[in-house]
C-alpha cells in the first residue's frame, strides 16, 4: 500500500516540507482552524428537509519563515512516480545496450531520428 504523502510549499519564501500528515511531524507549525464548506441548500425529500453533507478543506498551516498560509499538497503516488523514472531508466540502458549491440536496431534508430529532424527543419 502507497502511503498518502502530503507536501507544504511556500510560494513567497519557498520554505517546503514534505509529510504525511502525522501531528508529530507539524506539531511545531500553526495549524489554521477552517470550517467545513457547506453542501448547499438544503434539499426536501419525501416531506423532510435533508442536509447536503459538507466537505471537508484541504489543510491549511502558517509557513513559519513569512507567516503565509500554506496550503497542504496530496502528492499523488510517490512510489508510482518512483517506479516510472527506474523504468525510464531501465529503458533507456536497454536502448542504448541495443543500439550498440544490434546493427537493424541502430539503423532504426538513426531512421528515426533522422525522420525527427527533418521535421524541424520545415518549420523555420
Ligand atoms: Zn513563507
Amino acid at each position: 500500500m502507497n502511503k498518502k504523502v502530503y507536501q507544504l510549499y511556500c510560494e513567497i519564501c519557498n520554505w517546503k516540507r514534505v509529510t504525511d500528515g502525522k501531528a508529530e511531524d507539524v506539531k511545531d507549525l500553526h495549524e489554521l482552524t477552517l470550517s467545513p464548506v457547506p453542501g448547499g441548500v438544503p434539499k426536501l425529500e419525501g416531506g423532510k428537509i435533508v442536509d447536503r453533507p459538507s466537505s471537508k478543506r484541504q489543510r491549511q498551516f502558517r509557513c513559519p519563515n513569512c507567516g503565509r498560509t500554506v496550503q497542504a499538497k496530496v502528492v499523488q503516488n510517490p512510489q508510482a512516480k518512483i517506479d516510472a523514472y527506474r523504468e525510464d531508466l531501465r529503458r533507456q540502458e536497454l536502448a542504448k545496450k541495443w543500439y550498440d549491440q544490434d546493427e537493424s536496431f541502430r539503423q532504426k534508430y538513426e531512421a528515426i531520428k533522422q525522420s525527427y529532424s527533418d521535421e524541424e527543419d520545415d518549420d523555420e
